[in-house]
């Protein structure tokens, strides 16, 4: 028997707002504990919340960038349930009427284009965070969370496999980033995602129990969990066992997930309209204003660049991975229109450097301008492609322009005929036995003889010209 997954994704992303979804704290990340507080978001008695507008602008970007539909009324409902980190004995979401619903987007796995749906997107207060002492009987509360916002997005069941799961995580990122929303860091929980998971036997289509996977902090782990899981399910199916609806922890360090709690039911949390705050209507204009704000986004600057630069839908995915390599590229480009040259200097060195540096595209050591530049001298013949490997390491290491590094390290490409053609003369007396060999057939000696040239000009002869005039002396 043979089985196919059904996964859909529930993802966390933590809005970019200056201040809290109810009060004016602050959100910014590691202040000294309790100190981004206030009544209201300690939840005293008494207190009224208001919302933030610009959560709510920022939640309609990602319902318009994603096709959804925007409730021109929506409600906030408080989800009941008691934790230490939740001071309110509730949190304050979105349940019966969220702000969008009924969108999807695209994701691209093994060059297939796929629909994945996007059942709802809906606001939502963080809660604080708990820290354990593994030395000391207790356990200490940050409330400077309670409260930063959130949005949900809840996809359909439409994945198939974890690739197609990541590769969903990946796009949805890349969109918060690209509306500049969310900081989509998943290391430090800024975004995250539980995954539900089921499987069914191939060619049916009705659904199996699922699995709720929680604890994932990388892509990897997602991917991880989620192929642990299916191969889990399987397992118990074929042994006869029944799957029980519930949620489950991954463990990377062991690589299996655990069982942490039957499913709860929406019943268990006491759903209700929050009566503090009035239904959110939100009117034509409103939407249409957010709309005309949106940018590119990552599908449309990706087939925008395959066809305004002429590269392949590979280089394009990469370049457009983060606006700001995107942008990189492009001002790259405005200065060098050889896309394609463009494209392989930047997918290859400038991000092999920013990753043994650890630095981002906007703190590259190499600017595009600069980059530009470098391609120009080798365009126009004053280094070769190989000396300029040499000279982009010293761009990085000195931050000096291309132009001075050539002329101080005497690095201009030798293109004087006569001069190389001397160095070839030299170098064919000097090894007697391996002209012979050539000329009585070893052709595969040409190689060796433009190798000696180069080496004995130190890498700075034209190479279109060694071999010119190398052909017309064994040749002859
Ligand atoms: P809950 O609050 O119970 O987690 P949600 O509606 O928020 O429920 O999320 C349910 C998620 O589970 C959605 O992403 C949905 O696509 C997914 N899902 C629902 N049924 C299945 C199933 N049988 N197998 C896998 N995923 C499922
Ligand atoms: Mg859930
Ligand atoms: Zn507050």
């Amino acid at each position: 028997m043979t089985y196919e997954a059904v996964i859909g994704l529930e993802i966390h992303a933590q809005l970019l707002t200056k201040t809290k979804i109810f009060c004016g704290c602050s959100t910014e990340f590691g202040a000294p504990p309790n100190t981004h507080t206030c009544p209201v978001c300690l939840g005293m008695p008494g207190v009224l919340p208001v919302l933030n507008r610009k959560v709510v602008d920022y939640t309609l970007r990602m319902s318009l960038a994603t096709n959804c539909t925007v409730a021109h009324e929506s409600r906030f409902a408080r989800k009941n349930y008691f934790y230490p980190d939740l001071p309110k004995g509730y949190q304050i979401s979105q349940y019966e009427l969220p702000i969008a619903e009924h969108g999807h987007v695209f994701i691209e796995v093994n060059g297939e284009k796929q629909r994945i749906g996007i059942t709802r997107i809906h606001m939502e207060e963080d809660a604080g965070k708990l820290t354990h002492d593994p030395n000391l009987p207790i356990s200490a509360v940050d409330f400077n969370r309670t409260g930063v916002p959130l949005i949900e997005i809840v996809s359909e069941p439409d994945m198939r496999s974890p690739q197609e799961a990541g590769a969903y995580l990946r796009q949805l990122r890349a969109v918060l980033r690209y509306l500049e929303i969310c900081d989509g860091n998943m290391e430090e929980g800024s975004f995250r995602c539980d995954a539900n998971v089921s499987i069914r036997p191939s060619g049916t289509d009705t659904f199996g129990t699922r699995i709720e996977l929680k604890n994932m902090n990388s892509f990897r782990h997602v991917e991880n969990a989620l192929t642990y899981e299916i191969e889990r399910q399987k397992v118990s199916i074929e042994d006869g066992r029944e799957l029980v609806q519930e949620t489950r922890l991954w463990d990377e360090d062991k690589g299996v997930t655990v069982s942490m709690r039957g499913k709860e039911e929406a019943h268990d949390y006491r759903y209700f309209p929050d009566p503090d705050l009035l239904p959110l209507v939100i009117d034509e204009a409103w939407i249409d204003e957010v709309r005309a704000t949106l940018p590119e986004l990552p599908d449309e600057k990706r087939a925008r660049f395959v066809e305004a630069y002429d590269i392949p839908s590979y280089d394009a995915e990469v370049l457009t991975s983060s606006r700001a390599l995107a942008d990189y590229f492009e001002t790259c480009v405005k200065q060098f229109p050889e896309a394609k040259t463009v494209s392989n200097w930047v997918m290859g060195s400038i991000l092999a450097v920013l990753k043994t540096e650890n630095k981002t595209i906007e703190e590259s050591p190499v600017s595009p301008e600069r980059l530009a530049e470098l391609l120009r001298l080798i365009d126009s013949g004053v280094i070769s492609g190989k000396i300029a490997k040499t000279v982009f390491d010293d761009m990085v290491s000195t931050g000096k322009a291309p132009e001075a590094i050539v002329r101080e390290k005497g690095l201009v490409q030798v293109t004087d005929t006569d001069a190389i053609s001397e160095v070839v003369n030299q170098v064919l007396s000097e090894h007697e036995q391996e002209v012979t060999d050539y000329k009585g057939g070893k052709t595969k000696l040409f190689g060796f003889f433009v190798g000696q040239v180069m080496k004995a000009t130190r890498g700075k002869a034209n190479p279109k010209i060694v071999n010119e005039l190398l052909k017309k002396e064994l040749d002859a």
